[in-house]
Order: structure tokens, then sequence, then C-alpha cells
């Protein structure tokens, strides 16, 4: 009975549609019919800077509403189911790798203000507490950039060139870098050229949903 009652004072809702479903679920069947797994789990192409990526699903219907509703909607609790699913496959992809340090995608001073947080960093803290690897800050931005949104893949790589520095001594050290969505790999890419060039042995990417090549 006590937990019927908590479920009428504290519904569950689906993440990406906000309708309330049952209990213990985190998708209602519409949406959840939408969601498509990666079917390629350690993502790797020569153009990229990082040693592997994964990632959960392809970014779009119902999973590009998590992460618009995550991001831009005030529903800054849904990391949590994010975090859930990518934890999922960390533990089947990257469980027999060492890490040293989780870190994310930094922001600028300007645009951490804009968005009142950064999603990456509440996803790789989240990240950090499962998998017992230890967050750490490793990159800063120096400058904010365009949105990406519009932009070729070149023009992203182009728009993102030197805004990210680092600020840890990472010599020898293997990383887990933390995004919420990679689209062209620019982002990951450039963060991932900085942790090398500061002497990065290994940089493992991990996001939440990933979109067409
Ligand atoms: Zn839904």
């Amino acid at each position: 009975m006590r937990f019927i009652l908590l479920d009428i004072i504290y519904p569950t809702h689906c993440a990406a549609c906000g309708d309330i479903i049952e209990p213990g679920q985190k998708f209602c069947k519409d949406c959840k019919s939408e969601l498509e797994f990666i079917k390629i789990k350690q993502y790797k192409n020569k153009n990229n800077k990082f040693d592997r990526l994964i990632s959960v699903f392809c970014y779009k219907d119902a999973a590009k509403r998590v992460v618009l509703r995550y991001k831009f909607h005030g529903k800054k609790y849904l990391y949590k189911t994010m975090a859930e699913y990518m934890f999922r496959e960390f533990e089947e992809n990257y469980d027999d790798i060492n890490f040293d340090y989780i870190t994310n995608i930094p922001m600028s001073f300007s645009e951490y203000m804009n968005r009142g947080f950064n999603q990456t960093k509440v996803l790789a803290k989240a990240l950090s507490r499962k998998t017992k690897i230890k967050y750490k800050k490793l990159l800063r931005k120096k400058f904010s950039t365009k949105n990406q949104v519009g932009l070729t893949a070149k023009e992203r790589a182009e728009n993102l060139k030197g805004c990210f520095e680092n600020t840890e001594n990472i010599k020898g050290k293997t990383i887990l870098l933390v995004d919420d969505v990679k689209t062209t790999g620019a982002t990951l890419n450039e963060c991932s050229k900085v942790l090398r060039k500061a002497g990065a042995k290994g940089i493992y990417c991990i996001t939440f949903a990933m979109a067409d090549e």
C-alpha cells in the first residue's frame, strides 16, 4: 500500500516525453519502441584522436528527446537515467581498462552561465560514482565557440580549434572522456588532441547517444 501511495505522490515519468508510466520503467511504450541501440559497440576510425568510443543510442527520436529535455528543458534529473545506460555500456566494453580519471567536455564561462550547468560534467560525476574511477577536471575551454548545429564536419573542427587547454599533469594516464552526444566527433577529437599532447596514454570516450556519420 505504501508503494502505491508513493507512486501517486511521486509518479514515474517517461524520460523522453514526460508521460506518466509504470513505476520501475524508464520509457513509455511508444518512446521505448523508437529507441535504437548503437550496433557497433566500439567505434573507431583512423581520423579519431581518441582510442575508442562507445555509445548507447542512435541520436534520433526518443533518445534525442531525452538529451534535449535534459539540456534545454530543465529536466536535469534525467542524468540518472542517462548515466545508468552509459554505465551498462561501460561495464560491457571498458571493464578491462585501467582508468586513472574520468573527465568531461568543458564549457567556457559564458556558455556555463547561459545553460546553468555543464551537462557533461553531471554525467561524468555520475559515472565516477558508479565506476569508482576518480573524477578530475582536466580541461578548460578558453573561449566560447559558435553553436555547432548546422555546421559541416570540417566547419565544426575549425570552429573548435584551439579552444581547449589541459590544466593538470596527465602524463601516462588513461582517461575516460564523457560527452552527452557524439555528432561528427569534432569536440571529442579536439579534446583528445589536447589530452594526447599533454601526455595522456589512453583516451577512451563514452557518450549517451551518437549521430549517424
Ligand atoms: Zn514517452
